[in-house]
């Protein structure tokens, strides 16, 4: 390569990391105002409400740790809209006496209607317990379920060391859920 055009190569790189590094600085002062928004309790993902409306789904090999979870917080669900995918939603009826509304089992695109309820501003908390063992026919069902709860920054387990902590902020006062 002739050193001109190396010189030229290696000056766009610095101008695209200047770039980079610009667009992460705004992106870091301009996420400033809305995490102390959040942190104040009025974040626009916090509802101060005292129903929260927390969705769950479980992969069928997850299920006995979801409903381990929620036998533990029972109490505290029972306030609660609960949303969950049917055979996760009849188990939580069936095994613990909760009244989750029911949308359609994760691969008849359950996932979505949860996906939904988060692009609708409307969920609060989300219990996902994923089984990473297993192939699942709705992987980008789970991918968008996932990408969308990170995006508006919803609280969310995905196994069972995280839900733990949930379920210790569904046991306080309402104030603040979101963080
Ligand atoms: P299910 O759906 O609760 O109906 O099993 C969850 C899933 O398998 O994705």
């Amino acid at each position: 390569m002739s050193g001109n055009r190396k010189d030229s190569l290696d000056d766009q790189a610095q101008d695209s990391a200047k770039t980079r590094l610009r667009l992460l600085g705004a992106g870091l002062s301009s996420s400033q105002p809305a995490l102390d928004e959040v942190r104040n309790g009025a974040g626009p993902f916090v509802n101060s409400c005292d129903r929260q409306t927390i969705a769950m789904v479980a992969h069928d090999a997850k299920k006995a740790d979801l409903i381990a979870w929620a036998r533990v917080n029972a109490a505290n669900l029972r306030d609660n809209r609960i949303v969950a995918t049917e055979t996760t939603g009849l188990l939580l009826k069936s095994e613990l006496g909760l009244n989750p509304e029911l949308v359609n089992s994760g691969p008849l695109g359950g996932d979505q209607e949860i996906g939904a309820l988060i692009a609708c501003g409307e969920l609060d908390m989300l219990l996902f317990f994923i089984d990473p063992l297993d192939i699942h026919p709705h992987a980008s069902d789970i991918q968008s379920l996932i990408r969308l709860a990170t995006l508006r920054d919803i609280p969310a387990a995905y196994s069972p060391s995280t839900a733990h902590f949930l379920g210790e902020k569904l046991a306080q006062p309402r104030a603040v859920v979101g963080l």
